[in-house]
């Protein structure tokens, strides 16, 4: 039995956008692709709204300047939902710099 098949997914992030013909994940942010994941992905249950529907960040329940931001870079192109989250400005930047 010769099976080796174990993927090391987590030693080499795979980047989607260059196999998506994108330059830059950058390139990717400002893509039509992208601009739709992101409307789909506010929309969806998987973002917290006010009552007036207005997503809310997913860490400090803030409405204003709500950006998505990419738990894993593996999936770009074709994210999953469990992959992103809505944050506000303040916190995608604080996320950001733990992640650094
Ligand atoms: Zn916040
Ligand atoms: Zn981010």
């Amino acid at each position: 039995m010769k099976r080796r098949k174990r993927r090391r997914r987590r030693l080499k992030p795979k980047t989607g956008y260059g196999k998506l013909g994108f330059a830059s994940y950058a390139d990717y942010l400002r893509s039509d692709l992208w601009r739709q994941k992101r409307a789909e992905f506010i929309a969806s249950d998987w973002v917290k709204k006010d009552l007036m529907g207005k997503p809310l960040c997913d860490i400090c329940g803030d409405w204003r300047l709500i950006e998505v931001h990419h738990l894993r870079y593996d999936h770009l192109g074709d994210e999953p939902f469990w992959d992103l989250r809505a944050l506000c400005k303040v916190c995608h930047h604080h996320e950001h710099s733990l992640m650094a």
